[in-house]
């Protein structure tokens, strides 16, 4: 069984696309860990396809803002303007869509998906120290997450002193073998706004089999999906960030 993870979409119409290009035939589920809007010119678009796919998807802190479930005023100002617009946006249908998502943590069979962390969907994991703290709440091997638009992870290597390591992603595809008996946290990267400087369209893969979560980037047509963002009269920076991956 091989699961497309997918995370933080953000409204990146032309991001996911082109995941699902390059991804098709590679999966036989389909996974999505939250933050479908927010930031990008297509919530509404986004959401409908998500509704059509048949996709296992949590909630992220955007979709909550964005139906009233958690207070603008937790949002810095530029997402704040970028809420409101997605709120105005957004169809009644999808709407609800977006308020009935269940919060993570959510178990699979063989993984459990959330969208910050385990022990609180809106907490960033973002070095060793919060890892430790995520690794201590929860007993699963293997835990998807998101939040943090940065591809990669954790692992808690067992029968070694070694403590936390970040599991890294090259630039290129990269195939990470899953050793029996180690915990993980695995961020499969943004589809629709990465930060970790590589602008390409994050996702992964990630298979049961064989244990293997594989890496992958998409290049897409960021020119498109920044056009849009500044024809949508949504703030500037949401567009020119994405070239930076920032
Ligand atoms: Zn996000």
């Amino acid at each position: 069984m091989r699961t497309l993870i997918l995370s933080d979409i953000h409204g990146n119409w032309h991001a996911l696309e082109a995941c699902l290009r390059q991804a098709r035939g590679d999966y036989d589920l389909l996974v999505c860990l939250g933050d479908l809007v927010g930031y990008g010119a297509f919530p509404n678009e986004v959401v409908d396809w998500c509704r059509r796919s048949g996709a296992l998807c949590i909630r992220g802190n955007h979709d909550m803002a964005a139906v009233g479930l958690v207070p603008l005023e937790s949002f810095h100002d530029l997402a704040r303007l970028g809420t409101l617009w997605t709120i105005q946006q957004l169809t009644r249908d999808h709407a609800q869509f977006l308020r009935d998502l269940p919060p993570g943590p959510q178990h699979l069979e063989s993984f459990v998906v959330v969208h910050g962390s385990p022990r609180d969907e809106g907490e960033y994991l973002l070095d060793a120290i919060d890892a430790e703290a995520a690794f201590d709440a929860t007993m699963h091997r293997l835990t998807f997450f998101g939040h943090t638009h940065l591809q990669g992870g954790f692992a808690s290597l067992a029968k070694t002193a070694a403590g936390i390591l970040p599991v890294s992603p090259h630039q290129q595809e990269r195939v990470f073998p899953l050793n029996g008996g180690s915990q993980y946290l695995i961020n499969p990267g943004s589809v629709g706004q990465p930060r970790d400087e590589d602008p390409r369209a994050a996702f992964a893969i990630y298979d049961a089999e064989f244990r293997t979560v594989i890496f992958r980037r998409a290049e897409y047509d960021l020119a498109a999906a920044q056009a849009a963002i500044l024809d949508a009269g949504l703030p500037p920076f949401f567009a020119s960030r994405l070239a930076r991956g920032i």
